[in-house]
């Protein structure tokens, strides 16, 4: 996977500091042509001028309802959206009367723009909520994706995007026949040191990346939530937060992996994890020469992202919590600005959307389409005991 709108940005920028003399930049969808003639003031004009005009709708915000008022909904997305710029929770869907009453209160949020899960598709006529926002416990993502999509509202569905790749094609398809956009919840892909590690890898800064080691882990507590039902979550660790680690291998090559083997360990709580896998370790090939190696547990906590290169080495760690974020590399540390994961993600798609701009393909459904492919073949592999190869799978 490759961070084209990152690094397109970067190149862009770079190729402005070789001394344009003079510009002429289609715009899309503005039908206008800007014409910029400055040697030495040309960057930051340029780039402030093209934000400006870009801005069809300067100052709106795009209003996000969210379907599902559990954990992260509760402290981590209502919250990051009192921060937006470009998004504001504007709705909810929830099927407890009681927390409609709560949220409705504590952020203001209007009668007619409250929904349960029986309602939820006269969503379609509400024109206060452009962006229906997922966060659902997994097996239920795609159901109400397709619902969002066919109320006609872009729409940000949480990760994994979906248990199969067959409801991920079948979301993508919903969403593109509405004409709509959809994200998944990929905040780290808008997060400073993140976007760091994927330029030190897929730009080869310290060579070409030999060896990856990515593993992401927590000891998980209530033995009657969902996440531990296979019908509900489609697996353990790995569907929750392996994935993490499956994103962090395939960011930093910028590649997709050619094969995959995978072992479960063995359960040290045959009872709490009687439905799913408590820990386990799978191993990637890349193309250009790259292998990692992952780990992911509900038994024991890990959070490392570890890139050996030809000539160096860079790591963050944590890595894919909510932050702040630390990296090092074999030069120094990493310095990077922290930001809050959920408002940076949301006010980045939503900027998108709000100039009519397609979203950056590592944050879409398709994406979410790899990862859940690689979730499955990596079952498959502990499963058969069998290295796959996943040019043919
Ligand atoms: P949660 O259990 O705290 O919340 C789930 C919500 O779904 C609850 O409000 C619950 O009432 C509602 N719900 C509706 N129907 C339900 C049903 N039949 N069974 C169970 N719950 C039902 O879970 P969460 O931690 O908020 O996770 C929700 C989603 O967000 C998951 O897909 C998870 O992977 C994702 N998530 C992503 C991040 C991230 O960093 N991107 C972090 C946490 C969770």
């Amino acid at each position: 996977m490759k961070n084209q709108d990152y690094n397109s940005r970067r190149t862009f920028l770079r190729n402005l500091g070789a001394g344009a003399s003079a510009l002429s930049l289609p715009l899309a969808g503005f039908g206008e042509t800007l014409t910029y003639q400055n040697e030495h003031t040309g960057i930051h004009s340029l780039v402030t001028n093209l934000d400006s005009i870009r801005s069809s709708q300067p100052g709106r915000k795009l209003g996000i309802a969210l379907v599902g008022l559990g954990s992260y909904s509760k402290n981590q997305l209502a919250p990051a959206l009192q921060q937006t710029q470009y998004c504001r929770l504007a709705g909810i869907v929830t099927g407890t009367p009681a927390k409609a009453t709560e949220w409705m209160q504590k952020y203001n949020i209007p009668k007619e723009n409250v929904y349960d899960y029986k309602n939820f598709d006269r969503i379609a006529d509400n024109k206060d909520i452009d962006v229906i926002y997922v966060v659902l416990p997994n097996s239920m993502h795609a159901e109400y994706v397709i619902k969002a999509a066919q109320a006609g509202k872009h729409v940000i569905c949480e990760k994994p995007m979906a248990i199969y790749p067959k409801e991920c094609q079948a979301m993508i398809d919903a969403c593109k026949k509405a004409n709509k956009q959809l994200a998944i919840g990929y905040r780290l892909h808008y997060e400073p040191f993140t976007k760091e590690v994927m330029r030190l890898g897929q730009e080869k800064v310290f060579g070409a990346v030999k060896f990856i080691e990515s593993s992401d882990g927590f000891r998980s507590g209530d033995p009657t939530q969902w996440r531990l039902k296979k019908s509900m979550a489609g697996g353990g660790p790995l569907m929750d937060v392996g994935i993490y680690a499956i994103q962090g291998t395939r960011y930093i090559t910028g590649e997709e992996p050619i094969t995959v083997s995978a072992q479960f360990a063995p359960k040290t709580d045959p009872v709490k994890f009687k439905d799913v896998e408590e820990t386990m370790f799978w191993q990637f090939e890349f193309p250009g020469g790259a292998v990692s190696n992952s780990t992911t547990s509900y038994a024991a906590g890990v959070e490392r992202l570890y890139a050996s290169c030809e000539k160096g080495w860079f790591e963050l760690s944590p890595a894919f919590g909510y932050g702040p974020l630390k990296g090092r590399t074999s030069k120094g540390p990493i310095e990077m600005p922290v930001v809050n994961h959920q408002a940076a993600h949301m006010d980045g798609v939503c900027k998108d959307l709000l100039d009519g701009k397609q979203l950056p393909d590592h944050v879409t459904g398709a994406e979410g389409l790899r990862d859940v492919t690689l979730l499955q073949a990596i079952y498959r592999a502990a499963e058969t005991g069998r290295k796959i190869n996943l040019k043919k799978a």
